[in-house]
């Protein structure tokens, strides 16, 4: 399997340009030609000839559309040693990502126009992705009084997504509003459902493993209760819910119930959920702190059983990238959260398509149609088919599913380090991101 460019390439920052893409495998799928041409993905079908365009040999590479993650803290404005908003969006295009959803518990909390407007902003300078920031559903994250919602959703960066992630609206009027305000403009409220009264000071799954280490633990039942909750309240309004991060079996079942009523509830989850467990925490490496907490291997097969039948929509990867004084510290006075936008790809192909729980169309629906129609992104990227049909934009991903690659933290894009995955082996390696035409990453290095 070779991966070059040829030596034709002219300026690859030229969006105008062409690039043949030659024998990828759009969805894992027959061998093709694809050309790329501006902004559009104009052909697909074998043997094209383009002369002139710049020809990548993608012979055996997986064709994606460009994934798109729910779920990203990029830490701009306010924790920039930890991540900017350059910086996270670089790894997200390495990881694959053609557009990312930027929480809103940044400092300044991201809970007016103008802050909304400034990440979306710092995303187009970039350019290695698109940045649709999320905005706050409480002013300050605090949870007494709505956001200016509305100013948010008409303003440039055209905000549908909100959310308090960090926190969780646990007041049950608010949250109601919330739902009742966001329906004008068809948005969602994207809930991170942890009751606090019954979590506080918690440390990690509740169970045998807390017991043990004689640490506060964090019940199923607080997430559950949550989700419970907000899906007969946007049962109710007729609203759009999305639930963050779930991470209990019980949650599955739940959502599962929610949806078998009809009502407009969706789930993500991280790669994380999908295969740490709460016994990774004996070794007191705060690397394992992460919100929701890692829960147990009946809990993850759960997960995987649920993301596999699309009870749960999709996967996000929660990115929380911390500096080193805030994670590398004692347990108890860490920051939850663990980097993944440049391994969430390669662990849901060892978690989900290794063993046949997906296939690669599956596998892009959860990782980009999904999240695309949650996020309310344009029409034609919300089916994986559609979005690599020719007129669809070119946002594509070139991935060897034959490649294995090592996790040094050192080479990662984003600036923070704090992967649990440190020297594994992962499978699935992206070679080119492509964001509307343009190539964001080449043989697996940002361009
Ligand atoms: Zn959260």
């Amino acid at each position: 399997m070779t991966q070059r460019v040829d030596a034709a390439v002219r300026d690859p920052l030229d969006s105008g340009g062409r690039w043949l893409l030659r024998g990828v495998r759009p969805l894992g799928g027959a061998a093709v030609d694809m050309l790329l041409d501006g902004p559009v993905l104009a052909e697909i079908g074998p043997a094209l000839s383009a002369p002139g365009a710049n020809v990548l040999d993608a012979d055996g590479l997986i064709a994606l559309p460009g994934l798109v993650d729910l779920h990203t803290h990029l830490r701009e404005p306010g924790r920039e040693d930890a991540e900017t908003v350059a910086s996270g969006t670089r790894a997200a295009a390495l990881g694959g990502f053609t557009t990312v959803f930027a929480m809103a518990n940044t400092e300044p909390v991201a809970d007016t126009a103008g802050v909304v407007e400034q990440v979306w902003r710092l995303g187009q300078a970039a350019g290695h992705c698109d940045v649709r920031p999320v905005g706050a559903v409480t002013e300050g994250l605090r949870g007494a009084r709505l956001a200016e919602l509305g100013a948010m959703a008409s303003s440039a960066a055209a905000v549908r997504v909100f959310s308090d992630d960090g926190n969780c609206v646990s007041d049950a009027v608010l949250m109601r509003r919330a739902l009742e305000y966001v329906k004008a403009f068809d948005g969602v409220i994207a809930q991170h459902a942890q009751e606090p009264r019954l979590t506080e000071n918690a440390q990690l799954n509740e169970g045998v493993v807390s017991a043990r280490l004689g640490l506060p633990g964090w019940p199923a039942a607080a997430e559950e209760a949550i989700i419970a909750r907000d899906a007969l309240l946007a049962g109710h309004v007729g609203s759009r819910l999305h639930v963050c991060h779930v991470s209990t079996a019980g949650s599955v079942e739940i959502l599962r119930w929610a949806k078998s009523k009809g009502w407009r509830v969706t789930a993500e989850v991280t790669p994380h959920h999908l295969l740490l467990t709460d016994d990774l925490a004996t070794s007191y490496d705060p690397v394992y702190k992460v919100n929701p907490p890692l829960r147990t291997a009946a809990d993850v097969e759960a997960l995987r059983a649920g993301l596999a039948d699309g009870t749960i929509d999709c996967i996000a990867t929660d990115h929380a990238p911390h500096a080193p004084q805030d994670k590398e510290t004692e347990w108890a006075a860490a920051r939850p959260g663990m980097v993944g936008l440049e391994t969430a790809l390669s662990i849901a192909i060892m978690v989900m398509v290794e063993p046949g729980l997906l296939d690669w169309a599956g596998l892009a629906d959860r990782m980009a149609g999904a999240p695309s129609r949650i996020g309310g992104l344009p029409h034609a990227s919300r089916d994986v088919a559609a979005a690599l049909r020719p007129g669809a934009a070119a946002n594509v991903v070139l991935l060897d599913p034959a490649a294995r690659w090592t996790v040094d933290p050192h080479a990662f894009a984003s600036r923070s380090r704090n992967t649990p995955y440190a020297g594994r082996s992962l499978p699935g390696r992206v070679q080119a991101t492509f964001l509307r035409g343009r190539p964001t990453v080449l043989d697996g290095k940002i361009v």
